[in-house]
């Protein structure tokens, strides 16, 4: 590498240690869990997408190892090649009957179905329709289709409204959302997006990644949670969150999409199937959240617990309720130092900074789970409270 860019890189990530928006990994030396071992410490995790507390759970680990043994540790090859057994199918039938819907196709990863989503479907003569605070794999999704793109103010329905009026002479129109908002855990208003894509004649595509498992009478999401079932034509979600937190995702919706993009999804032609272990755990977590709800409604009481006692600690939280509680500390350096002295205290959570979020909006995202209990939550709220005072975020 020439000197010129050498020098320009390290000048760069100097920038980034400066401004406080480098991100440095914490090395976890234990299986993911409510109390997990980090530097030799044992701390309370308040940062792992593991809403149910299924990541370490001994059933999925069985049915995880029970499935590597039946059916080998990898296939060597896509799915149309010699990729699929009769478990990839299993699984595929077992989303749709959970998600009610007609059909379903797996990816490697929910980054790798947003990849997939939108460049078959929609093209030069097309719109997609997408609210500003959508994921990444989203933007990313859309960047890879040729279709018109247009943006709508976070949740707003009248800007989402104008976008599908000026669309009107597209051909095909996608509205895509996530369902909850990573990273201020609220809601999409999924019946008034519904509403006007039927108005308008769009198709509606809901990425409910921070919802499958837990939200919703029956965990099935915000789609369920927002009564909006059959309305929705395409769910992309992960099994990487609550559904036991390996990898793997998928795209769930109308029969006729489904068989689309096994035609045409580039990441499902050309990237590896899904491991066994991984069809057989997930399969075993929709088998648990089939019979029990009681996980669920655990993870969403935590959330509601940890939120009152941080409101009335005083701090400024993004209002939602999901198990996503958005703790807005705006400086970047200073959400750094919280979630640093907050690890001293044994808890551990993250900074979230640029380009994660905004600038000048950096925030700790803390994550409820069913594996948290009333003591660690209490826990938990105490530290926040005495390190923010400590620091004058809260009086
Ligand atoms: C986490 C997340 C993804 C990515 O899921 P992976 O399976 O980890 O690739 C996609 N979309 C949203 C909204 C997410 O929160």
């Amino acid at each position: 590498m020439n000197e010129r860019i050498t020098q320009e890189l390290a000048e760069f990530l100097d920038g980034l240690k400066r401004e406080g928006l480098y991100k440095e990994e914490r090395i976890i030396d234990s299986p993911q869990g409510r109390e997990i071992e980090v530097g030799g410490k044992a701390v309370l995790n308040f940062c792992a997408n593991n809403y149910l507390g299924l990541s370490d759970d001994r059933r999925i680990i069985k049915a995880a190892q029970d499935a590597m043994d039946e059916w080998g540790y990898g296939l060597s090859s896509v799915r149309f090649i010699c990729g699929t057994q009769a478990l990839h199918k299993r699984l595929e039938a077992a989303i749709s009957s959970y998600l009610r819907s007609e059909d379903t196709i797996l990816f490697s990863s929910c980054f790798d179905a947003n990849a997939a989503l939108f460049e078959p479907l929609l093209g030069e003569e097309d719109a997609i329709i997408s609210d500003e605070l959508n994921h990444a794999s989203i933007i990313d999704g859309v960047r890879l289709s040729k279709a018109r793109r247009l943006r709508y103010a976070h949740s707003n329905m009248a800007e989402l409204e104008d976008r599908l009026k000026e669309s009107q002479g597209s051909r095909r129109r996608l509205i895509v959302t996530d369902g909850v908002f990573s990273m201020d855990g609220d809601v999409a208003k999924l019946g008034e997006i519904c509403t006007l894509a039927e108005r308008y004649d769009a198709l509606v595509a809901v990425d409910d990644s921070h919802a499958t498992g837990y939200l919703g009478a029956t965990g099935r999401g915000s789609v369920e949670l927002c009564g909006v079932e059959g309305r929705v034509d395409l769910i992309t979600t992960t099994f990487g969150k609550a559904c036991g937190g390996a990898s793997g995702g998928c795209i769930s919706g109308r029969r006729l999409l489904i068989d689309l993009y096994r035609q045409r999804a580039r990441p499902y032609l050309f990237s590896n199937t899904v491991a066994p272990a991984i069809c057989g755990g997930t399969l075993k977590v929709l088998e648990l959240l089939k019979s029990d709800t009681t996980l669920r409604e655990r993870t969403l009481q935590n959330a509601h617990h940890f939120r009152r006692l941080m409101e009335q600690a005083g701090f400024d939280l993004i209002k939602a309720e999901t198990a996503i509680v958005a703790v807005m500390v705006y400086d970047e350096a200073k959400a750094v130092e919280l979630a640093s002295r907050l690890l001293e205290e044994g808890i551990y959570v993250i900074g979230f900074s640029f380009p994660v979020v905004p600038k000048g909006k950096a925030r700790i995202r803390v994550q409820l789970s069913a594996a948290h209990s009333n003591e660690d939550i209490i826990r938990a709220a105490n530290a926040f409270t005495s390190v923010g005072r400590a620091m004058g975020l809260i009086s």
